[in-house]
């Protein structure tokens, strides 16, 4: 059971008054978790079979503008309502809200109860199917980076963003000492998670100043996406219950490095064997690892909009940052797009390493498994391994390196059309095209600065 309690233990908890609070959500096309907070007693009693919300929840952006073009809702159809349906299997205690607990809801069409399709949650489901009909599970972790600052959400958008002061003075890469001082809000992270039912590993100090890296434990792909969106929105909680901010901007600075979000992956049989080994190849590989890796080389610009879905995103890719610009694949080499580590065990795997901290975790998987089954249903053969510095290898193919790029071998991908069908795909062809057209719409700090005297 992914999370930690059914709904007989959530009866008796509000019987005991130890309960008072039920959060019921959904997340959304940003990853977010999105829903209402019940009184306990109400939802025991009827929200537990199901609630709706607005459809506007999967057709916004970050600030819950109602973009026209989307074909599933619009001003004209009347932005009607879907049906949130409970996943009493995620029923989860969150420790660090009092007397609360949360149920994640997948989302029907409010007519005919079926899911969604543009439904992140229902595309991953999707996707785990396919996979599961060529007999493999995606064993998937989602590793999360953000930076901390000392100032509160409040603060910091009172100085608008502008001279925050970061958590830790230095860069605090495997800190232990410089991590010593975060550990009022860290151990408060871990431990919240874990009781939570979250199989938190570890965290620790990342490469830069105030960079934080928290890592859960693998898990089948649908319920790595559960705990990344669920922890994601944790850390944010705590962090604002001890009066310090957070961020998951893939991007925080020009000056600084970015956030990312590696995805980990290796298959496995149904009988639970690794499907990735093979103790005669060299590097551990087996033909099915080969052929999925393929696969995420042949489809990396197809899958870059998920791993990249904002503006922002593009501005990580920078050479010598450890954020990749390449799409090749390599042995323990952190310069690479794709990373093949635990090689030579069975614990072998491969590291997608483009994908920044705010993407969506389950759009991400969804992508990258859409991916691997295009090459194992093809066949497809792994070009050579690379060696060296990724970034100096000039004949190798870029990661796109900026939206328009990606949202245009998004709408163009046969593959991506066939893994999610035609109308998933528009929906977020569509998302991508509104966030260009209101970053131009935007005049930015950048330009009055640069211009306002000197133009
Ligand atoms: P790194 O050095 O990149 O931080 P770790 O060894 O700490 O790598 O593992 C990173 C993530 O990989 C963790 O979330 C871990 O649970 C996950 N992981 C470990 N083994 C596997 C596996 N066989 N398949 C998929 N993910 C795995």
């Amino acid at each position: 059971m992914p999370g930690n309690m059914t709904l007989d233990e959530l009866k008796a908890a509000v019987a005991d008054n130890t309960i008072d609070t039920v959060v019921a959500a959904i997340v959304d096309m940003q990853g977010r978790l999105m829903g209402k907070r019940f009184h306990a007693q109400n939802f025991i009693d009827h929200a537990w079979q199901e609630t709706h919300c607005c459809n506007y929840l999967l057709a916004t952006d970050l600030e819950m503008a109602t973009p026209d073009g989307y074909q599933s809702t619009s001003w004209t159809s009347g932005y009607g309502d879907y049906v949130m349906q409970p996943d009493l299997s995620t029923l989860r205690r969150t420790p660090w809200a009092e007397g609360t607990v949360l149920v994640l809801c997948d989302v029907l069409d409010h007519h005919t109860h079926e899911e969604v399709p543009h439904s992140p949650r229902a595309m991953l489901k999707k996707q785990v199917a396919r996979l599961q009909a060529l007999g493999y599970t995606a064993a998937s972790a989602t590793e999360l980076e953000f930076f901390l600052y000392c100032e509160s959400y409040d603060e910091a958008r009172r100085k608008d963003y502008r001279d925050l002061t970061p958590f830790s003075p230095y860069n605090e890469d495997y800190h232990i000492f410089q991590t010593a001082k975060e550990e009022p809000l860290m151990r408060a992270i871990r431990n919240g998670l874990a009781a939570a039912g979250i199989p938190v590993e570890n965290t620790k100090g990342e490469a830069e100043a105030g960079q934080a890296e928290l890592n859960i434990r693998y898990a089948d792909a649908v319920d790595m996406a559960d705990n990344h969106a669920i922890a994601k929105n944790a850390v944010k909680e705590i962090a604002h219950g001890q009066g310090r901010s957070v961020t998951f901007l893939a991007k925080c600075h020009e000056d600084t490095v970015g956030s990312s979000s590696h995805v980990h992956q290796s298959l496995w049989t149904g009988d639970g064997k690794p499907a990735f080994y093979d103790a005669e190849d060299p590097h551990g590989m087996s033909d099915t690892m080969k052929h999925y890796l393929a696969g995420q080389l042949n489809h990396a610009a197809d899958i870059t909009f998920f791993l990249a879905p904002y503006i922002n995103s593009y501005k990580r890719f920078i050479a010598g940052t450890f954020a990749p610009t390449k799409i090749i694949w390599s042995v323990d080499n952190r310069t690479a797009g794709y990373r093949v580590v635990g090689n030579g065990t069975s614990a072998v795997r491969f590291e997608c390493r483009i994908g920044g901290v705010d993407l969506n975790p389950y759009l991400a998987l969804s992508a990258i498994i859409a991916a691997g089954i295009a090459g194992l249903n093809s066949k497809s053969e792994l070009p050579p391994e690379y060696s060296g510095d990724a970034y100096a290898a000039a004949d190798a193919t870029n990661i796109p390196n900026n939206l328009r790029d990606a949202a245009k071998a998004l709408s163009t991908s046969a593959m991506l059309r066939e893994a999610f069908g035609d109308d998933v795909v528009n929906h977020y062809v569509r998302a991508a095209q509104w966030e260009l057209e209101e970053f131009n719409r935007i005049v930015t700090d950048y330009e009055i600065k640069r211009g306002f005297e000197r133009a």
